[in-house]
């Protein structure tokens, strides 16, 4: 028996990338070395789900897959639906000639926020308002690696391995439809939170060489750190617009998060809709062949975004064959979602063949896709680990995301007169109301890139805890909590409520949608707090993705609390409320006055906001009778 097996191995070829013992390097090059150009262009090409099947991977060599937004298998899908389908896609890769996996990304930017049942975290906002528990250290690096390390590994416990995070965008206006998704408008900051990469990815080893992508483990995923660059920067917070602005400002506002991630060993960077100073970024080759790829010295590969080289020209896909070699001329190296993806094959092949994209430049991006590959072990383990199933909606996770929530929570201001500060509150108050339509409400709670792109409105799309069931829970039996969405005055002053919550703000969205030029709270909030906090003691929750218009309603609340968008753990909302824990964040932008003063960032002249970057009041945690 051991002689026959001895001679079946000895008959079968030995393939050298195959060899998990050889070096990447090596394996890359024997692999590439086998290759036919439409091999190469398949690699260089990610489509989105819905289009995808194990005969499209197969007859097109693909080398990648996504969940863009709300892409989802099934509504409510279980971890084993998603790793049935990734499973399929993957099996369809596999059978080709050279048997070279896939990748499957997905939009885990909050947590792994388009499935039903995972912890939905902070949006970054929150997290840049997180500081360490004596206030006096801005943000919290270690508790976003630690979201990391449990992001990571949920969206490996339904099979896929990269996710589009961290953005790294420095929101300079907060008009701007994503700015939520910005750290803070301060480099700094932003800087220090992509601690999420070694979250994501695992830790870089000592005298790691620069700019390689590390990725080690099973329970890690690939990091993608985006958009590059000045996403954050364009002109009145217009999404996917123009920034305005020389070098020095570009480098020093918005490269920071790039340069800390490729040295934390990210394996993808994402590029930005926007154009620096009119050139769109992704036909932009001084900066991501000069700059990204040449002067960082990063190895990873350059992903497009979602159609985003067909929008190099306006209309979108106007001039096809320009637009492709412009950005693959410009150095990206996976296109996201093209248009259509046959026709880009076909124009790409084209393109290679009549020698205007050159051999070299379809292997360096080959290359780079196929290290991160190698990198990952996805050769070695291309199909879901199902034993990591329970980590979906695990009980630590949760507890994570609550405490990223209390410690993301800014105190604006805390009592009329500052000698009787109202917070925390008692747990024993005879009875309290409750106020607006989003403290019972999950999707608001968590804002857009959550089950859907544009976020979802309710209690039945993913489980969770709001901000009224938080409350219930947090206070003594014998309160009665009564829950009014929309109270009149007369009914608040009739009756004898001890004091009243408020929660109010804006309601989910994602992208362009999010574009605001009045950043007011939207209907029937600002009546809300008109009838309620004008009638009795009342303490204003605001759920709001930035910073909305908030002076007018000053001097009607008792108290104020920013909690951004919180996500799926209301009890965060509560342990701080009540006095279980200490009210420490900071703002991580300035909260401006009227939306006339804007741009308004931390070291303009005329600094004028209304609280300015880093206010925050603190509280101690003690439980009031
Ligand atoms: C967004 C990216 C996202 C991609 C995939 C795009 O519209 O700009 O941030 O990663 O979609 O869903």
């Amino acid at each position: 028996v051991l002689l026959a097996l001895y001679l079946a191995a000895a008959d079968a070829e030995y393939l050298l990338y195959k060899d998990s013992t050889q070096l990447v390097g090596h394996r890359i090059k024997d692999l590439m070395g086998r290759m036919t150009l439409q091999e190469k262009i398949g690699q260089m090409v990610q489509i989105d789900r819905a289009v995808a099947s194990a005969d499209v991977m197969k007859n097109y060599f693909i080398g990648s897959v996504l969940s863009g937004g709300g892409s989802v298998p099934a509504q409510k899908a279980s971890p084993g639906t998603w790793i049935k389908m990734l499973n399929e896609y993957q099996t369809g890769a596999l059978s080709t000639r050279l048997g070279i996996p896939m990748i499957y990304g997905v939009d885990a930017v909050h947590g792994h926020n388009n499935v039903y049942n995972a912890t939905i975290f902070p949006h970054n906002i929150g997290l840049g308002a997180t500081s360490d528990l004596d206030g006096s250290c801005f943000r919290e690096p270690e508790l976003v690696k630690r979201i990391g390390v449990a992001t990571a590994l949920e969206v490996r416990a339904t099979g896929m391995s990269y996710a589009f995070a961290p953005c790294v965008a420095v929101c300079r206006d907060p008009r701007w439809g994503r700015c939520y998704e910005s750290y803070s408008e301060d480099p700094e900051i932003v800087n220090a939170m992509t601690e999420l990469v070694p979250g994501l990815q695992g830790d870089i080893p000592a005298n790691y060489p620069k700019g390689i992508p590390y990725v080690p483990g099973k329970t890690n995923v690939a990091a993608c750190a985006k958009h590059f660059a000045g996403d954050g920067g364009t002109a009145n917070g217009i999404n996917a617009d123009n920034a305005i602005l020389d070098w020095d400002g570009l480098v020093k506002i918005h490269m920071p998060g790039y340069i800390s991630s490729i040295t934390k060993g990210v394996a993808t960077v994402m590029i930005s809709y926007s154009s620096w100073n009119s050139i769109k970024m992704h036909a932009h080759k001084e900066m991501i062949t000069g700059y990204l790829k040449g002067a960082l010295r990063f190895r990873g590969f350059v992903i497009s975004d979602w159609q985003g080289i067909d929008l190099i020209t306006s209309p979108s896909h106007a001039n096809y064959t320009y637009s492709v070699e412009k950005a693959i001329a410009a150095g990206v190296d996976m296109a996201m979602v093209p248009y259509n993806y046959t026709e880009y094959i076909n124009e790409l092949t084209q393109l290679v063949n009549n020698g205007a994209v050159p051999m070299s430049r379809i292997d360096d991006a080959v290359r780079r896709i196929l290290r991160v590959k190698f990198v990952m072990g996805l050769f070695e383990n291309p199909m879901a680990d199902e034993s990591l199933v329970n980590e979906l909606d695990s009980q630590e996770h949760r507890e994570l995301a609550r405490e990223a929530v209390r410690k993301s929570l800014v105190l604006l201001k805390n009592g009329k007169d500052s000698n009787q500060p109202m917070l925390p509150l008692s747990t024993k108050a005879p009875k309290i109301l409750v106020a607006g339509s989003h403290a019972d409400n999950l999707g608001y709670q968590c804002g857009g890139w959550s089950i859907e792109w544009q976020g979802f409105s309710g209690n039945d799309r993913t489980s969770g805890t709001t901000i009224l069931s938080a409350i219930k829970m947090a206070v003594d039996p014998s309160t009665e909590v009564v829950y009014q969405e929309n109270p009149a005055a007369d009914y608040v002053k009739s009756d004898s409520f001890s004091y009243a919550i408020v929660v109010v703000g804006e309601h989910p969205y994602a992208e362009t949608a999010g574009d605001s030029n009045n950043l007011t709270i939207p209907n029937p909030g600002p009546s809300i707090i008109q009838n309620v906090c004008g009638t009795m003691k009342c303490v204003v929750v605001l759920i709001s993705g930035r910073p909305v218009v908030i002076e007018p309603y000053m001097d009607s609340m008792d108290a104020l609390i920013a909690a951004w968008l919180p996500g799926s753990e209301g009890q965060g909302v509560t342990d701080v409320l009540f006095g279980d824990y200490g009210f420490t964040g900071k703002l991580p932008r300035t909260w401006f006055k009227r939306v006339d003063q804007l741009p308004m960032n931390v070291g303009d002249e005329n600094y004028d906001p209304l609280f300015p970057f880093g206010f925050g009041l603190t509280t101690e945690p003690v439980k009031v009778n």
